[in-house]
């Protein structure tokens, strides 16, 4: 299956994140399901590709979130209709997490900002022309680290679906051609350190391989 590697910094437009999408990732965090999508962003300049980049705080632990990537492919105007027709591609990718700090920021109601999106927080690897792949709602996604299983879930058990998530994000923004969604996590977060390896995989998608 072709990939397309995307160059970071001239591709990508704005990063939308989607928080608690999966029943069970909520669960184990302690969060309440929510009722509408749980959006946050992180800034393009927090993107590196899984072969390799720059993360900031790198003595620390952080959480891996893995997750599916939806790239638009053309432009949505506000409040128009969104579904699949406006992506071109999607991928695996990790929503790095300073867990800690995100608990500290949740406490005080601060935005997540420091927690979710410093340079290397959002990891892209390659992606795969949406025309490539079968059976686009429910696509199977895992995550090794270090050669051991450490996340598997399956798209078709998002609480909201990637043509919802368009949806509800066109009701209140313009979305753009190279927009990027990580569109939530299953369930299984858990410790990574630099220098650890990360396998991410999925039958449809294919297999990708990186560092930390
Ligand atoms: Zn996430």
């Amino acid at each position: 299956m072709s990939s397309v590697e995307l160059d970071l910094r001239r591709d990508v437009r704005s990063v939308y994140c989607i928080g608690r999408n999966y029943r069970a990732h909520a669960a184990e965090l302690h969060n309440p399901v929510p009722e509408q999508p749980l959006v946050f962003l992180k800034s393009a300049g927090a993107l590196r590709p899984l072969s390799g980049g720059a993360v900031a705080f790198a003595e620390e632990t952080f959480d891996h979130e893995l997750e599916l990537l939806v790239w638009l492919g053309s432009d949505v105007p506000l409040h128009g209709q969104a579904g699949w027709e406006a992506v071109r591609a999607v991928g695996l990718g990790l929503d790095l997490t300073r867990r800690a700090e995100q608990s500290a920021l949740k406490q005080i109601g601060h935005p997540w900002t420091t927690a979710k999106s410093f340079a290397g927080a959002g990891i892209v690897a390659p992606l795969v022309p949406l025309d490539a792949v079968a059976s686009r709602d429910d696509i199977d996604l895992s995550l090794r680290v270090n050669g051991s299983l450490r996340q598997q879930g399956r798209t078709g058990d998002m609480l909201f679906p990637v043509p919802e998530l368009l949806r509800y994000l066109a009701s209140f923004v313009q979305l753009s051609a190279g927009d990027l969604l990580f569109t939530g996590t299953p369930e299984g977060v858990g410790p990574l350190r630099v220098g650890d390896e990360l396998e991410l995989s999925s039958q449809q998608l294919g297999r990708f391989v990186g560092t930390l």
